[in-house]
């Protein structure tokens, strides 16, 4: 007689998804993965647009100790590239190649701000430390993935000597962890410095990720392939294990009671255990909490009103670009990945209250005055720049480059200029004026020689993903965040209100990102192995 399987329901085939499908299949589970998209990887993807390449989701990725261990770990076997980070303001650009770059950097602030010498001199040694501190927290492979713990060598050598500097460092952070403007605030009054410094990062980031950034530059890899190399072979995992994926499926209703979940059709699938790897705003949204006990539906409605009053990350907007010229011009203007501000003067306070002020009186506002500041936006804030085919030559035509240009953009922004009926308007404009921007200072002349453009905005990630917001990395730091937030706790992400079903993804441990969705994806599948030896030592 064969025992019969237990049967995971998985909603979302993004990165959490498809890391828990993979991990269930080896021990043996029958997993079936269901995705609203007719492709895997929700935030993740590789697109194809004549014969470039481009990457919607990550430039690249953070190994953040994570990644590559896990990818090894279920023996996924990939090519990763170099990918190493600029960093320029108007006509200054310096590689990152080490901690020893900070002094580079410390180099230009000061040629661009003499006059805050002495308070550039003072935060450049707090990035150094806190950079120091990342890199405990990104340099050891999570020992979870590395199958060494009956290895005494690793467990006294490397292990436990790391565990204390890994306990110090969360010390550490713990005392950094204000609003990254508040604390900016205290060491310099020069608005612009402060700009420069943090503009790129999700407003109100905690202290200690945004000064501690520097040691993530050196993190990043590429796939060969693109980032959605890694996608590929993870699905190519899940179904070589026998697995199952069904795209084009939205599951519009939970129903814990019978074990259930319903797509737009009408289709319905049992399971014996469910995660849910998807927007969680959603998850509440479509549940049905029928017969279930009134203290479990006494917490669930609890933690539904915590999920619906917060609010996702801000979004982006990505501009694609086919260019006539080749890799070569690139490679010394900040190469394959930099993150690049064409004006020093930084974005300021006045320029912040002018965005709340357009979203919550947007109504007053003429055409006009919102584009001008579109205009304004673009001009003073900081871009990331990505050129797949620097890292590999494949990922465009000979002699020609496909280069992505993106900065941070509100969601709400964006939805009121659609509902004015302004929305193809606002992306030309918005296409046109980074076009120029680009154009007028670190690649001269660019606007000539490009063949054809397009792009993405918050609308685009919210129709790709389902993500709540727009948000590329899960909840806002501006307001309550409804999951768990401190590392000791990670474990714990998994956990839901609701019986036989797990939460994986960026939305279920903040701050999230693409390392993030993975190790919460393997914490649900650690939470329903152990709830099954649980249950057959009764
Ligand atoms: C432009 C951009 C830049 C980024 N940069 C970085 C970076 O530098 N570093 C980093 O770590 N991360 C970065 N990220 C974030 C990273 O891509 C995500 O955090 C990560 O991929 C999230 O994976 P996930 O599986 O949790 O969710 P998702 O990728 O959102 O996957 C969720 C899946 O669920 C599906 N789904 C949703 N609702 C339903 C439903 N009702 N029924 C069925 N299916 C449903 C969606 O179609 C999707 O496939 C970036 C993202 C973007 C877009």
């Amino acid at each position: 007689m064969t025992e019969e399987k237990t049967k995971v329901v998985i909603v979302g085939a993004g990165m959490a998804g498809l890391t828990a499908a993979a991990y269930l299949m080896k021990e043996n589970y029958e997993v079936l993965v269901l995705d609203k998209n007719d492709k895997c990887g929700g935030l993740l993807r590789t697109i194809q647009s004549g014969d470039f390449f481009f990457d919607s989701g990550p430039r690249a990725f953070v190994n953040s100790g994570i990644m590559k261990p896990m990818l090894k770990d279920l023996e996924i076997d990939e090519e990763f590239l170099e990918n190493k980070i600029s960093i320029g303001v108007e006509d200054q650009i310096f590689r990152v190649e080490s901690m020893d770059s900070l002094k580079e950097y410390e180099k230009m602030l000061i040629n661009l701000y003499p006059e805050s010498t002495d308070d550039i001199k003072k935060i450049i040694p707090i990035m150094n430390q806190l950079s120091e501190y990342t890199g405990v927290l990104y340099e050891f492979d999570n020992p979870n993935f590395t199958h060494l713990m009956n290895d005494k060598n690793y467990i006294f050598k490397k292990l436990i000597p790391w565990t204390f500097k890994f306990l110090n460092t969360l010390i550490k952070f713990n005392q950094f962890k204000m609003p990254m403007e508040v604390f900016m605030a205290r060491l310099t009054d020069n608005q612009s410095l402060i700009d420069i410094l943090i503009q790129h990062f999700f407003r109100k980031t905690p202290t200690y990720f945004a000064l501690g950034y520097f040691y993530v530059y050196f993190d990043y890899f590429y796939p060969k392939g693109g980032t959605a190399a890694v996608v590929d072979l993870l699905k190519t995992k899940v179904l070589d294990g026998g697995g199952e994926i069904k795209l084009n499926k939205q599951i519009v209703s939970v129903y814990p009671a019978e074990k259930t979940v319903t797509d737009s059709s009408g289709e319905s699938y049992s399971y014996d255990q469910l995660i849910w790897a998807a927007d969680l705003k959603s998850l509440y949204r479509f549940l049905n909490p029928a017969r279930l006990e009134a203290e479990i539906s006494a917490k669930i409605e609890t933690e539904s009103q915590a999920m619906l009053a917060s609010k996702g990350a801000e979004s982006v907007f990505i501009l694609f670009l086919a260019v006539d010229r080749p890799t070569s011009y690139f490679q010394t203007k900040g190469g394959e990945h930099m993150f690049y501000t064409p004006s020093r003067m930084g974005l300021g306070q006045t320029m912040r209250l002018e965005r709340e002020n357009l979203v919550k009186d947007f109504e007053s506002k003429t055409k006009e005055e919102v584009f001008e500041w579109v205009d304004q936006y673009c001009a003073l804030n900081t871009y990331e720049v990505s050129i797949p085919a620097l890292r590999d030559t494949a990922m465009a035509p000979e002699g020609k480059t496909g280069v992505m240009i993106s900065c941070l953009l509100d969601y709400d922004v964006v939805e009121k200029i659609e509902k004015a009926g302004w929305y193809g308007e606002f992306k030309e404009t918005l296409e046109n004026r980074i076009t120029s921007i680009f154009s007028e200072s670190i690649y001269p002349g660019i606007a000539d020689d490009i063949l054809f453009k397009f792009s993405s905005t918050p609308l685009t990630i919210k129709q790709v993903s389902g993500s709540s917001e727009g948000a590329i990395t899960g909840w806002s730091f501006e307001g309550n965040v409804p999951v768990v937030n401190k590392l000791a706790d990670i474990p714990k992400s998994a956990l839901t209100p609701i019986p036989e079903v797990y939460q994986a993804g960026q939305w279920a441990y903040s701050p999230a990102g693409v390392p993030i969705a993975m190790l919460t994806g393997w914490y649900a599948t650690q939470k329903i192995l152990k709830e099954a030896k649980r249950s057959r030592g009764k």
